[in-house]
């Protein structure tokens, strides 16, 4: 059985003192819910007072990027051994604000999940098609082509997780429906099969991000192949953040 996972992405939001005071409301809230594993993924200046807080907690810490050299002369990067040493175990990558403000290619989103899961850390790979590729009827080939890039080279599952992120529903208060978001993680589980065989792609968690609210989450979660959520904005919210981790507890 796959266990669902919830990650608040809070993305460019929060100084080192908000962002304790958040996670401590986070860990205060969410007390002794079963079922779920919840991480939080806070701006990486803050990733090491995050940790720290959170060492007798369950919730993980992820960051938000990674580059994909270790170290060397790459001014500005953070790699995913340093982020590893600050105290991140998952690393988001190729989240569809990177392609999309940052020139990120399917090529190098390949290189950061390969360097991320070489260095024993779990990845985010963050799919999802624009608006216009979807009205071009495109959404699933730009998947396939997305997920080639990203897992070239990656031969194990274990530290694999992948969010499905339709960019037309990140930020803007759209969401999939639960029957279009549901159609293509049957599709991303089906190449994960083609790949890696049909046992261990059951084993694969697929996230769904785009606009998870309390309001939307609790049906989008009862879908047979969405495992677990990738939030940005409701995760800003304790509260909101704790009402989406409970709707993803299996029934
Ligand atoms: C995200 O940034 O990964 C995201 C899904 O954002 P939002 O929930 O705000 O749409």
């Amino acid at each position: 059985m796959r266990i669902p996972f919830v990650v608040g992405n809070w993305k460019l939001n929060k100084t080192i003192a908000e962002a304790l005071a958040h996670v401590t409301e986070i860990k205060n809230q969410l007390g002794a819910v079963k079922g779920v594993q919840v991480g939080v993924a806070p701006p990486a200046t803050a990733i090491c007072a995050v940790a720290k807080r959170l060492e007798d907690s369950a919730i993980a810490v992820c960051a938000q990027d990674a580059y994909w050299e270790p170290n060397g002369a790459w001014t500005g990067e953070l790699s995913p051994q340093i982020l590893q040493d600050a105290g991140a175990s998952w690393i988001i990558v190729g989240h569809s604000e990177r392609r999309q403000h940052f020139g990120e290619t399917n090529e190098t989103v390949g290189k950061k999940a390969r360097a991320v899961i070489g260095s024993q850390i779990g990845a985010i790979v963050c799919v999802g098609e624009t608006l216009a590729e979807r009205d071009g009827g495109r959404t699933l080939n730009v998947i396939d082509e997305q997920l080639a890039g990203a897992l070239d080279g990656v031969m194990t599952t274990e530290l694999l997780v992948i969010a499905y992120e339709p960019v037309w529903a990140i930020g803007t208060g759209r969401t999939a429906t639960p029957a279009q978001a549901q159609e293509v993680h049957a599709h991303i589980r089906s190449q994960l099969a083609s790949r890696y065989g049909a046992e261990t792609s059951q084993m694969v968690r697929i996230q769904y991000g785009g606009s998870v609210k309390p309001s939307n989450a609790a049906e989008l979660m009862r879908q047979p192949d969405i495992d677990g959520a990738l939030v940005g904005g409701a995760s800003l919210e304790a509260s909101d953040f704790i009402a989406i981790v409970k709707a993803a507890r299996p029934s």
